[in-house]
């Protein structure tokens, strides 16, 4: 049968049919161990009985209620399930459909906050080269990934600029120690907020655990402190995305649980629903609502299918089930397991130049040279050839590479589901294992 489907690439890919736990199963009855979660969403694995019967249960008893006449049970719980407690004093949730949706409306309410605050010089947004922060328009010139824009920079809004990313294996001088390298963070993050006009800047954006655009890149220790202060000494919100990295994944809730500070606005997606539905999130603290309360009353935003009954129940169920069964500890567990495997088989070896992340966001980057950190040239396509050994292997992990200061590193995200065994952790090493030496090979 022809697909009529608009593929990535040129081939249909083969068809998935079913799923357990961290298995997926294709037409041909094949079995794949999903290393990355699809793209670091499914942290539960596949047909938790648990999800799949609260998503049985709530399309039965309501499917839709236009959240411009209702609000619904799902939604409502799943906001006391995320910030009763008020976590880093965020206060009240926003549901939508996805991470991009989470991210326009992240920068939509930090607008509106400083219109109805009386700032409304505030339109420029600070963000990291070396992000993604998503596909629609608003969030893609957000993104400092320059491949991924290039083609539709003329049709990108200019209130964006970028920084630097806290990347220590690519950015770290010879000679320099974190806190030096924190510094000159800090102080080309300063220099922009004076080269913009400090009362210019609504937000710094960045993602607390960069992604798919540099591979699990955790900033260095103090950084996130050091932003934390800018933004406040010039009145600027702070904006984590935790599309990827947020929701159990790095092994504490919220990656930035780990940084000793809280952000104004975070969103969060993949983890947030494990794929069991679309679904994604702005959470935020008073201090961006105050003015919008006090002033026009509603937050000036909107799609058809906020706050989606089935979604909000699916992903209620997912938290449920992870502070149920404790996996936040099963993930700092098997994510020290998949780090200790990962540097057995690839700390020696002689094209893996940095093994890095937290909990169970882990990568590899590949390297000509590893004295010198130099790329594989971006035309052998490294990280898809990885991909595709990978695949044959019965593994699927989630290539990347971005533009790092012009050089383009290849690098294998890993995001297995939080339920992962530790046969399955150590055979995730053993195919990656072969696969990075057949793709090498070839
Ligand atoms: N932000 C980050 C950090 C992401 O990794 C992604 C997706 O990969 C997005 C935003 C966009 O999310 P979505 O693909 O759900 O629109």
């Amino acid at each position: 049968m022809t697909s009529r489907l608009l593929h990535r690439g040129r081939a249909t890919p083969p068809m998935a049919v079913s799923g357990h736990g961290c298995w997926l199963r294709d037409s041909g009855g094949r079995e794949v161990l999903d290393a990355s979660g699809g793209a670091a969403v499914s942290c539960l694995g596949h047909a938790h009985p648990d999800v799949v019967a609260a998503v049985q249960k709530q399309v039965a008893a309501l499917e839709y209620a236009h959240t411009g006449f209702f609000t619904n049970e799902p939604a409502e719980r799943l906001g006391e399930a995320l910030l009763g407690h008020e976590p880093g004093g965020l206060s009240r949730a926003y549901f939508v459909s996805g991470g991009s949706e989470a991210m326009e409306a992240a920068l939509k309410l930090a607008r509106q906050h400083f219109v109805e605050k009386g700032e409304p010089g505030r339109t420029r947004f600070i963000a990291r080269r070396q992000s993604y922060h998503g596909n629609t328009l608003g969030a893609l010139a957000l993104g400092g990934n320059a491949a991924r824009r290039a083609p539709y920079a003329p049709i990108l809004a200019d209130a964006f600029s970028h920084v630097s990313a806290a990347f220590p294996y690519r950015g770290m001088r010879e000679g320099e120690d974190e806190a030096a390298y924190v510094a000159r963070l800090a102080g080309e993050l300063e220099a922009e907020f004076q080269r913009l006009g400090p009362a210019k800047v609504a937000a710094f954006v960045a993602e607390t655990v960069v992604g798919a655009t540099a591979g699990c890149v955790a900033a260095p220790t103090g950084y996130f402190k050091a932003v934390r202060e800018i933004c406040d000494r010039h009145g600027a919100l702070l904006i984590l995305d935790e599309v990827m990295s947020g929701m159990g994944r790095t092994g504490t809730l919220h990656a930035w649980e780990q940084e000793g500070i809280a952000p104004d606005i975070q969103a969060i997606a993949k983890g947030l629903g494990g794929g069991y539905q679309p679904i994604g999130a702005i959470l935020m603290n008073d201090r961006v609502l105050a003015p919008i309360m006090a002033g026009s009353g509603a937050f000036q935003h909107g799609h058809t299918y906020l706050s989606h009954p089935v979604a909000c129940a699916a992903a209620l169920a997912v938290q449920e089930v992870i502070a149920r069964d404790g996996l936040l500890d099963r993930v700092q567990a098997m994510g020290a397991r998949l780090e200790a495997g990962l540097v057995e088989r690839f700390g020696n070896h002689r094209h893996v130049g940095d093994i890095r992340g937290r909990g169970l966001f882990r990568a590899i980057e590949l390297v000509a040279d590893r004295s010198t950190r130099a790329p594989f040239e971006p035309t052998r396509k490294l990280n898809l050839r990885i991909r595709d050994e990978a695949f044959a292997r019965g593994l699927a992990v989630y290539p990347g590479g971005g533009t790092v200061d012009g050089a383009r590193g290849d690098h294998i995200l890993l995001a297995p589901p939080y339920i992962a065994g530790e046969a399955e952790i150590d055979l995730i090493v053993e195919r990656l294992g072969e696969a990075v030496d057949a793709a090498l090979a070839a």
